[in-house]
């Protein structure tokens, strides 16, 4: 059984399934149909034990009686249903997709936009810019709640794995462990190639997820997708090998089962990068993905359902804090993979320092870029600019700090505010767009809360995106990039990472000022520098204690096949990225060998 975590699902009892996620979603007719019929059916059996309104009305919403006749049929039918006639369903079945051009496929309508709460405690909601949810008989009340960046809507409400749950993925994972190791590696590299496939026959719906939950805009989101099959392809070619060295054999083993910890800002890529390696060199993995990305989650992990993943080698275990927590502390786990925020990873690391397990960083960064008086100061304020507003100023890379050499510093600070000017605040699906929402209103509040007291403490704003004008949106989340200069040296803006499009601007006179400048916050993960010299270029890669140097280049650059982690609080050494991720899931193996003797 491919499972989601949870006793409650193998008794098949519960709760919550995306039946149609994101509107405008090219979805199969019939399936969206039977999702409907689905939901439906539930509400008209928790109608035949409660009083309800009729049919159309039920959801006790204006926009309920949809312009599509065929959905509007299949509510009023399902509606019928009493709760003996509830089809058998796959809830599965529903993120399947038909080929062909998007643009005939029949789409689905669904205008509600408001939870109906059941005296019963049944629930279902038909939310116009996300999905259906249904929340079956036994549902737990527990979840964690995904919501759309841009509009507030509930994406969606995925119950919290138990301790028992988690217990039990990890039992799962360590029983599938031995049978997929002990598979040809290049079977293994097949199920990763029809996962790539599966990731591009479903492109635009992943993508438009990733929009809806996220926020990010969707041309980001397309590329996200893209690498992620493309990455899913590289390592189905590069196999963890075998080498000599001396007499020996040195042979990589897979290290059991791996425990992978992602955030929600790339919900594809970063954790793609822990499974895909994992998964080829023959371990198992248990995922805790963001509580604030389980929609993706949960379409991801179909699709690796689909490509006959077997059952067991990759569980699903959603939650939040405490899921990670509970799945880090887990005894029988070998090995801890955590992409997030320095303070969470540090204590993840606890854990596995406890029982010795492979614990494996990519943690949160302060990153400079660096610009010196013989640079193009033009292109410079490009890549800073869309450094710092990549992913709404939350990419671990994003560029935080502009350091630049005093007699450029006014023109640059022009440059940039031209640039930090003309961006367009609004929704991340709108390809006009190119600053979305932050991902929930608590980080804008906390956005908010640190410019106000960083201004207290004598810092200037130099340059201030247009906010929000689009009142069919919410504005709870969305903050203006900023630019700001005067931030004195101790001031927290300079040695904590603050995860929201701000950009400090500091200014240097001397070359190894600059380095030092750059070097003085705890973290380590990435810096830029432009500059016409050759020589400062190569003081640069030498200077800067950082993961990742850009010259005259983005401070966000990665490609797959380099290696990509941080230094200090940044990653504890162990890079992701290529052929480099073996290192964190699988042990070496020296094999000597002789003839046997006669
Ligand atoms: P976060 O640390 O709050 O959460 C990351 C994950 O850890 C989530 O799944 C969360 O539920 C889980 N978690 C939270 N507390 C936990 C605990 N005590 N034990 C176990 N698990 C726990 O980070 P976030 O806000 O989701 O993501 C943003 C952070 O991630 C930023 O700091 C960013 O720089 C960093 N990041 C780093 C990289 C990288 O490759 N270096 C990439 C992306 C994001």
């Amino acid at each position: 059984m491919w499972s989601v975590a949870s006793p409650a699902a193998a008794r098949g009892d519960l709760w919550l399934r995306i039946v149609a996620p994101v509107l405008d979603l090219p979805l199969e007719r019939s399936k969206v149909e039977a999702g409907a019929a689905y939901g439906a059916a539930l509400l008209g059996a928790v109608a035949s034990r409660t009083p309800m309104t009729p049919s159309r009305r039920a959801c006790g919403c204006e926009n309920a009686s949809s312009p599509d006749p065929d959905w509007r049929l299949a509510y009023e039918e399902g509606y019928n249903a009493t709760a003996s006639s509830i089809p058998p369903f796959d809830p599965w079945s529903i993120h399947k997709r038909v080929p062909g051009d998007a643009a005939q496929r029949p789409r689905p309508l669904l205008r509600c936009a408001q939870a109906l709460e059941q005296p019963s405690g049944h629930r279902c909601w038909c939310t116009s810019l996300t999905s259906i949810v249904v929340m079956m008989e036994g549902a737990s009340d527990n979840v964690v709640t995904s919501r759309n960046p841009a509009t507030g809507a509930i994406v969606a409400e995925t119950p919290v794995s138990s301790p028992e749950d988690v217990t039990q993925a990890v039992q799962s994972a360590r029983d599938a462990f031995r049978p997929w190791s002990s598979l040809p590696v290049e079977d293994r590299a097949e199920v990763l190639v029809r996962f790539a496939e599966l990731v591009e026959r479903d492109r635009n719906e992943l993508a438009a997820l990733v929009v809806a939950e996220v926020g990010k805009l969707r041309a980001e989101a397309d590329g996200e997708v893209d690498w992620t099959a493309a990455s899913a392809r590289w390592y189905a070619e590069h196999l963890p090998g075998s080498e000599r060295r001396g007499t020996a054999m040195v042979i990589r083993r897979p290290l059991g089962v791996v425990a992978a910890v992602t955030p929600w800002n790339s919900p594809m890529i970063t954790p793609a990068w822990k499974w895909l390696p994992a998964l080829v060199a023959g371990n198992a993995v248990v995922w805790k993905p963001s509580e604030l990305s389980t929609a993706i989650a949960l379409a991801t992990v179909e699709l690796w359902r689909e490509a006959g993943l077997p059952a067991g080698v990759l569980e699903l275990a959603p939650g939040g804090a405490e899921t990670g927590r509970m799945l880090c502390a887990e005894p029988s786990v070998d090995a801890i993979h955590f992409t997030g925020s320095t303070d969470t990873g540090r204590a993840v690391a606890g854990f596995a320092a406890a029982r010795s397990a492979r614990c494996v960083l990519e943690l949160g960064g302060l990153n400079s870029a660096i610009v010196f008086d013989d640079a193009d100061l033009e292109h410079a304020a490009d890549c800073i600019v869309s450094a710092a507003i990549a992913v709404n100023g939350q990419k671990c890379t994003s560029a935080r700090r502009a350091l630049v050499e005093r007699g450029v510093e006014a023109e640059l600070l022009s440059a940039l505010t031209t640039r930090i000017g003309a961006l367009r605040l609004g929704d991340p699906a709108d390809p006009a767009t190119t600053l979305g929402p932050l991902i929930t209103p608590a980080a804008r509040a906390r956005a908010d809360a640190e410019l106000e007291r960083v201004v207290g403490a004598g810092a200037v704003i130099v340059a201030r995106a247009p906010a929000l004008d689009e009142p069919r949106l919410d504005e709870a989340a969305f903050f203006p990039a900023t630019v700001v200069r005067g931030v004195p040296l101790a001031d927290p803006l300079r040695r904590r990472e603050l995860f929201a499009p701000v950009l400090t601007v500091e200014s240097f006179d001397r070359d190894d000022e600059a380095w030092e400048i750059a070097n003085e916050t705890p973290y380590g993960l990435a810096a830029a520098v432009y500059t016409s010299s050759v020589e400062r270029a190569g003081a640069a890669q030498e200077r800067l204690e950082v993961g990742v140097v850009g010259i005259n280049r983005r401070c966000d650059s990665a490609e797959l096949e380099a290696p990509f982690g941080g230094a200090k609080a940044s990653g504890n050494g162990f890079p992701e990225g290529g052929e480099y991720a073996y290192s964190g899931v699988t042990m070496l193996k020296a094999v000597y060998g002789a003839q046997a003797r006669s």
